[in-house]
């Protein structure tokens, strides 16, 4: 069994073992029933000691991933045995009919909603959440939005309410493709789809590109609800490490020249969750290996429009002479999430097949919606939204910073982002963030824990924070909150270490 292995991590490596683990028998890669390797077996083929591996495997034991059989192995659990069902009705797995426990054995537990049952225990009156990605509902257009569906049901009447064309409402792909036009992205109105929502588009893209087994490349972190995606697909996922200026493209030549993907992942403006942008000569060096490897590029722009300093790079679909970009963005971010509006670019065949995915899986997307967009649009108060709501955001993403500044402990390092939604911070070393999680969340604060963004290797260090939805005052009590959490929990640590290092005679 190859198990990649980093021995200069500061994560020890009975828990680089066992988070492997841990994900290929989450994605069912190892089957129930499934005979890991002897400790004997694994230490000698790994290199390490076999403590290393036995305390690994006690590791997925705790957490009801394996059964140890003394005397005759470690075997891979039944799903039914990880993946406790909230008890219903007093009802337990067992009492269920055989179809719904059968089910259980086929099913598995997406990231997003490990992370979700992790963070359902603040029992705290008035807890302040940087957990998720979300924007300022207190921000939604939502009387001027209900003006322009009035104004589009007296316009368009009966018809607003017809599946409409299946690619989407011809006038809102107009829209969008003159808006791209304008942002270096010349494209035709029939290479424009429309999808509820870009996570819709993402999960067209990998239905149509990536066969089970298949491999993706994607930045390590990245966004969960890719990583869920493409793990419900039984898609293989190649982490590539991120650095300040994005994806580093060494490694994704590597990876290119070591193993070919389907399909290169990558969210390029205010990466989810890091929120650094990839250099421009980056942009260019990507696309030129995607063409020389023949590998299509997906580009997630997510983001892209929510900028509060510094100018706009070209998206990777602006510098793609071969057509091997397919664009995705949405109106989630920009406007409102619950409009369930977002769309891609692409052309060719792939175009085809990517309708006719989209058909089979919803039909159409809400024509309603999309004609009260494209009015909303047209009328330029969108343009006006987006200024309103980027000058919002900036603030609330300065007063984080500012807080994070004024009460954080030495150690806890962070990158201010030129733009997105949330701030991606490196607790002191040996911190992991899921261990820190109840003090804070007894102190009244939670956050995402980054261990949920990586495909792989799962570094515990690292936490996620949702600036834009709250107010500047919320946002400093939050943070002041977490901030007491951490002295908490670093000085409890410390009293706990003192006695073992008198133990083992270390002068301090
Ligand atoms: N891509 C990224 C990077 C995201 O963060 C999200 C949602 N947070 C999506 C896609 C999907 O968003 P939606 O379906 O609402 O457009």
């Amino acid at each position: 069994m190859r198990i990649p292995l980093n021995k200069k991590s500061r994560e020890p490596l009975y828990r680089q073992i066992h988070q492997f683990l841990r994900d290929e028998i989450r994605c069912k890669a190892l089957p129930a029933d499934f005979r890991l390797p002897s400790s004997r077996t694994l230490s000698a083929g790994l290199g390490v000691s076999r403590i290393t591996v036995m305390n690994a495997y006690a590791e997925l034991e705790s957490e009801g991933l394996v059964h140890i059989q003394p005397g005759s192995g470690t075997y891979v659990a039944p799903p039914a045995a990880y993946h406790s069902l909230p008890a219903e009705d007093g009802l337990d797995v067992h009492d269920w009919p055989i179809w719904q426990q059968e089910l259980l054995s086929r099913t598995w537990l997406p990231a997003r909603r490990e992370m979700e049952r992790l963070l359902a225990s603040t029992v705290h009156p008035d807890p302040i959440s940087f957990a998720g990605d979300l924007v300022a509902e207190n921000l939604f257009p939502a009387d001027e939005f209900r003006k322009t569906i009035n104004a589009v049901l007296r316009r368009d009447g009966q018809q607003a309410f017809g599946y409409g064309n299946r690619a989407g409402f011809a006038p809102l792909r107009e829209t969008i493709a003159h808006i791209l036009a304008g942002q270096g992205i010349p494209t035709s109105p029939d290479h424009v789809l429309i999808t509820s929502g870009s996570q819709q588009a993402l999960s067209l893209v990998a239905q149509v590109l990536v066969q089970a087994g298949g491999s993706v490349l994607v930045e390590s972190p990245t966004y969960i609800g890719a990583i869920d995606l493409f793990r419900s697909l039984n898609v293989r996922l190649m982490g590539v490490p991120v650095d300040e200026e994005g994806m580093r493209i060494e490694a994704v030549e590597e990876a290119l020249k070591r193993n070919k993907p389907r399909l290169i992942y990558t969210i390029p403006a205010f990466h989810n969750p890091t929120g650094v942008c990839m250099a421009a000569d980056r942009r260019r060096r990507l696309i030129n290996l995607a063409s020389r490897y023949n590998v299509p590029i997906l580009e997630d722009d997510c983001f892209g429009d929510l900028r509060y300093d510094g100018r706009a790079l070209p998206a990777l679909k602006a510098l793609d002479p071969n057509g091997c970009v397919i664009y995705v963005n949405t109106f989630s971010k920009m406007l409102m999430p619950g409009l369930r509006v977002g769309y891609l670019v692409a052309s060719g065949p792939l175009y085809d097949r990517l309708l006719s995915c989209k058909y089979t899986c919803d039909l159409a997307t809400s024509n309603l919606i999309q004609r009260a967009l494209e009015a909303y649009i047209s009328v330029g108060r969108y343009q006006a939204h987006l200024r309103r709501a980027c000058g919002a955001y900036r603030k609330r993403r300065d007063a984080m910073v500012a807080a994070l500044d004024a009460h954080m402990p030495e150690g806890v390092r962070w990158r201010v982002p030129k733009g997105g939604l949330c701030l991606w911070l490196r607790l002191p070393d040996g911190v992991s963030a899921i261990d820190l999680l109840p003090e804070a969340s007894e102190e009244g604060v939670v956050y995402a824990p980054g261990s949920f963004y990586f495909p792989a290797e799962r570094p515990e260090s690292f936490m996620r924070l949702n600036f834009a939805p709250h107010t500047p005052e919320r946002t400093e009590e939050g943070i002041r909150r977490l901030a007491r959490a951490l002295e908490r929990y670093l000085s409890r640590r410390k009293a706990e270490e003192e006695p073992q290092r008198l133990h083992m005679g270390v002068t301090v």
